[in-house]
């Protein structure tokens, strides 16, 4: 399908346009309006009658009336697409019931009752891959966070609680695997051949957390004792051709449950825990209780067919859903402003568990890239929303990095603030207090404030304000004193003109410039707009070294010489302080040069300055190769445009690649001996080796854009001799940028090699669609239309289209082609799965960021979309919002 040639529209032409375009206007829905539940509906008992094309659900709700809520006789079953077969009411066929839009209101006569619904859906025409689907032959669930109303009709909201008895039947050849949440409690064969299984719930869940699969999978199986001496199951599901992939998965897991026992006293509650992977999935995985569904990215890897990169993931997503058992689900979340409840808070603990699994600055490194590649971006633009929003009108559009990643980084702050032990003793509290509960965010605060022993009062404006604070640092010197002047401003984001300060842990070090030693480290707290603190015993001005660790996820601008920042990249004793002093040597950098305020000479001096201090890291002993590889990797375009009031992106992307080749030629020597001496550390999956792969290709990217020659031998030799995935994408990467047959010999064979599997034909649409290619858009359109190519598997969407989409190279180009590609993917994925195609907005949505040319073009695409005549709520949302 070749979707760049098919406009839904013609383009933004008034004339052309539909006379008339119905606007769409779905509600608002605000955390101020929450009103909990009028009913309880403390079971539920779901029967399945399983088929790939029809399944019939009879569901029945013991329902009571909730004291605590506003009466009301009617009860509001949620509803999406669904048609109702038949409704009881205490076993006798009711009428008393009516439809309001895609709800069910029945009225209840008494105070207990039990309403029996029978539906019937089709999960192969589910695209959306919500609620009840096909993959692959096999049927599966996704309820987060509204797909259980696609199933059955229910109050889908996280805050009702109930036990789930659930009984499927269906034919024993395509379905021999039946799962559900909690424990097997019977199964059985019919007399027509099919089979059941009745599966129960011990532990009260939202529907949220709802799950079933069935369909022809084997299981690794292996188990886990508790802390508490119980015994626990453990089966990774899998397609029969791939479980010799699931070992890694099935370590993380039992590291995982080991580590959550040690670090935050959490042990697992039920006798069975079971993973499957599924190969459509939105997301990466899902938290079912007891059943975690997997998108199979993140459950399958071996070395010949997953990066060291891949293998974290899968370490660090198996770690996040299981985690997800104490926070999200022994403790859920109220409504769906409190996402950041359960989220942020799992994300710093898999993030936690990941620094502990492998190098912990390395890790914070990483983490502190990601913050700033996706949400500072977030944070600056027309999608920004505090941590816990206060209205939405698709919630799907806020599983975002803010909520997620900025989420974890506020209650590490709490962390840092609180001393380890005492915010443990928060923690406690919080599960201790909570557990059972549909919990809010300001729950979780009172608890760690409790627990911890701290006052959060003005802290709890990290949880309203939106927008990444700016913190202006500027160190004097007079007689022995130093003295540190810091000043904060919180930028206006949409809806929230004005801000106030908050308090912003900022973890700092004063060094001596002779003796490159500092005297400990200090916590200042930054609570308000300006404020001074002095440090006594400097006969000579120390150089200041801020932020350390990232204690506070802010920009820092700071005052700062290029000596001085030398100075601290190679003397910093804090290893996320040193990457960043060299970050910022190379950001200034780039920012002058682009924006044109370097002569010759001055840019030649600079790119010398920045030479010397990676020749410092390439020779450094006393690094490991995964913090050497880490400190080489250059600021990406997205993060350098960030920087940038208004950024223009064909000028950014020329200065970095420029300032790459500057090195790699300066280099080249250096380099090349790094690239030797580690080419030639056995390949494995040990931590010495995975640092080899990384110094190694870095190496390559710098020898490449130096020596284009040089390169692409090196590059095409290892690829050649690569013994593992690293190394051979590594290698494919480089060569993919460039022309020559090496790069057609590479792809088809990479090709040719991987072809049955899915995961690594995501990657070969990845690697082209991300090159530094100058053909790179053509290359993309004619991908469109390989025979493995679709739209309907969001991998492989997203392998082609996100890859692209965050290539500023190819998705910047100066035609406003790559606008136009995108756009016309959100239309012509919106109507199959919206979800993943609101997803691609955010990109379009940077226009206000980009210099006049391109913006107007960018402006111009969102307008096309949003004239289109049927949008989803999803992309509804996302254009309008990037439009106001
Ligand atoms: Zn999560």
């Amino acid at each position: 399908m070749d979707i760049a040639r098919t406009p839904s529209t013609p383009d933004g032409n008034p004339e052309l346009a539909d006379a008339a375009p119905t606007p769409q206007d779905p509600p608002t829905i605000r955390r101020e309006d929450y009103k909990p539940f009028a009913w309880l509906v403390p079971e539920v008992s779901l029967q399945f009658e399983l088929g790939l094309e029809a399944t019939r659900v009879v569901s029945t709700l013991t329902v009571a009336r909730n004291a605590k809520a506003d009466p009301s006789p009617m009860i509001r079953l949620n509803g999406d697409g669904l048609e109702v077969v038949s409704v009881k009411v205490d076993g006798e066929p009711s009428n008393s019931w009516t439809m309001d839009g895609d709800d069910l209101l029945v009225t209840l006569p008494g105070d207990a009752h039990e309403i029996t619904v029978a539906t019937e859906i089709d999960p192969s025409a589910n695209t959306q891959l919500m609620g009840l689907y096909a993959s692959d032959g096999m049927l599966c669930t996704q309820c987060e966070a509204e797909g259980f109303r696609r199933i059955t009709f229910f109050p889908d909201r996280p805050d009702v609680l109930s036990t789930y008895r659930v009984r499927m039947t269906g034919s024993a050849e395509t379905f021999p695997v039946l799962l559900c949440n909690g424990n097997l409690e019977a199964t059985g064969t019919n007399d027509d051949g099919t089979h059941w299984a009745e599966w129960h719930d011990p532990w009260p869940k939202p529907s949220y957390l709802f799950a079933l699969v069935a369909g022809q999978l084997v299981a690794n199986t292996d188990s886990f004792t508790t802390m508490n001496g119980r015994e626990v199951t453990l089966n990774i599901y899998v397609r029969e051709g791939d479980l010799g992939r699931t070992g890694h998965a099935m370590e993380s897991l039992k590291r995982s449950m080991k580590w959550d026992e040690e670090t935050f006293g959490r042990e697992y509650d039920l006798d069975l825990f079971n993973i499957v992977a599924v190969s459509d999935f939105n997301m990466g995985a899902m938290e079912n209780k007891g059943l975690n569904v997997f998108n199979t990215k993140y459950v399958l890897a071996d070395e010949d067919t997953a990066t060291d990169g891949d293998f974290d993931g899968v370490e660090g997503v198996i770690a996040h859903e299981y985690f997800h058992n104490w926070s999200g689900n022994r403790v859920t979340c109220r409504d769906w402003f409190q996402l950041s409840l359960k989220e942020g808070f799992t994300v710093l603990r898999d993030q936690l568990f990941s620094q502990d699994m492998g190098s912990e600055p390395v890790k914070r490194i990483e983490d502190v890239r990601v913050l700033r590649g996706a949400q500072f971006p977030e944070d600056s633009g027309p999608l920004a929303h505090p941590i816990r929003p206060d209205s939405y009108r698709e919630i799907s559009n806020f599983y975002t990095a803010t909520v997620y990643n900025k989420g974890a980084e506020v209650i590490r702050m709490m962390r840092t603030m609180a001393g380890e032990e005492a915010f443990r003793k928060g923690t406690d509290l919080y599960f201790e207090r909570h557990d059972g509960e549909a919990a809010t965010c300001e729950d979780f605060v009172r608890a760690i404030e409790d627990g911890a022993g701290m006052d959060l009062q003005q802290f709890r404006l990290w949880y309203s304000q939106a927008g990444t604070p700016k913190v202006s640092v500027q160190l004097e010197h007079d007689g022995d004193t130093a003295t540190l002047h810091l000043s904060q401003q919180v930028p206006a984001t949409p809806g929230q003109p004005d801000k106030q300060p908050m308090p912003i842990p900022l973890k700092l070090a004063l060094f001596d410039r002779e003796s490159g030693r500092h005297s400990g480290e200090e916590l200042v707290v930054l609570d308000k707009a300006e404020d001074t603190f002095t440090f006594g015993g400097f006969a000579s001005k120390p150089v200041l070294s801020i932020n350390r660790g990232f204690s506070a996820p802010v920009t820092i601008e700071r005052d700062i010489s290029g000596e001085e920042l030398v100075f601290l990249a190679a003397q910093d004793d804090d290893p996320f302080a040193r990457y960043e002093a060299l970050q910022d040597l190379v950001v200034s950098h780039l920012k002058q040069a682009v924006e044109g305020e370097l002569d010759d000479a001055a840019r030649t001096e600079a790119r010398n300055a920045i030479a010397g201090a990676f020749r410092a890291v390439l020779v450094d002993e006393n690094l490991d190769d995964l913090m050497r590889g880490e400190l080489l990797v250059l600021p990406s375009e997205t993060y350098l445009a960030e920087t940038m009031r208004i950024a223009d992106p064909g000028r950014i992307h020329e200065e970095r690649q420029a300032l790459r080749a500057a090195i790699g030629i300066a280099l080249e020597d250096e380099l090349a001996a790094e690239y030797q001496t580690a080419a030639s550390v056995p390949s494995d999956l040990s931590a010495e080796a995975r640092g080899a792969r990384k110094v190694k290709t870095q190496a390559l990217l710098y020898l490449a854009a130096g020596n284009p020659e040089r390169g692409r031998e090196l590059a095409w030799e290892q690829y050649r001799n690569a013994r593992n995935m690293t190394d051979r994408q590594g290698a494919l990467m480089v060569l993919a940028g460039m022309s020559g047959i090496e790069r057609t010999n590479a792809l088809l064979d990479f090709y040719n090699r991987y072809k049955g599997n899915a995961l690594v034909v995501d990657k070969w649409f990845a690697l082209q669609a991300s090159s530094m290619h100058p053909d790179v858009l053509e290359h993309v359109k004619a991908l469109a239309d390989h025979p493995q190519f679709t739209l309907r598997n969001p991998n492989r969407a997203r392998s082609l289209y996100m890859a692209f989409a965050h290539n500023p190279h190819g998705f910047h180009a100066e035609d406003g082609e790559g606008y136009r590609l995108i756009a016309d993917v959100i239309l012509a994925l919106d109507p199959i799965n919206p979800q993943t195609a609101a997803r691609f907005v955010p990109q379009l949505g940077r226009w206000r960021r980009i210099e006049p040319k391109r913006s107007a073009m960018m402006k111009a695409q969102l307008e096309r979309i949003a004239e289109a005549p049927k949008l989803s709520r999803d992309t509804y949302e996302q254009v309008s919002r990037s439009l106001g």
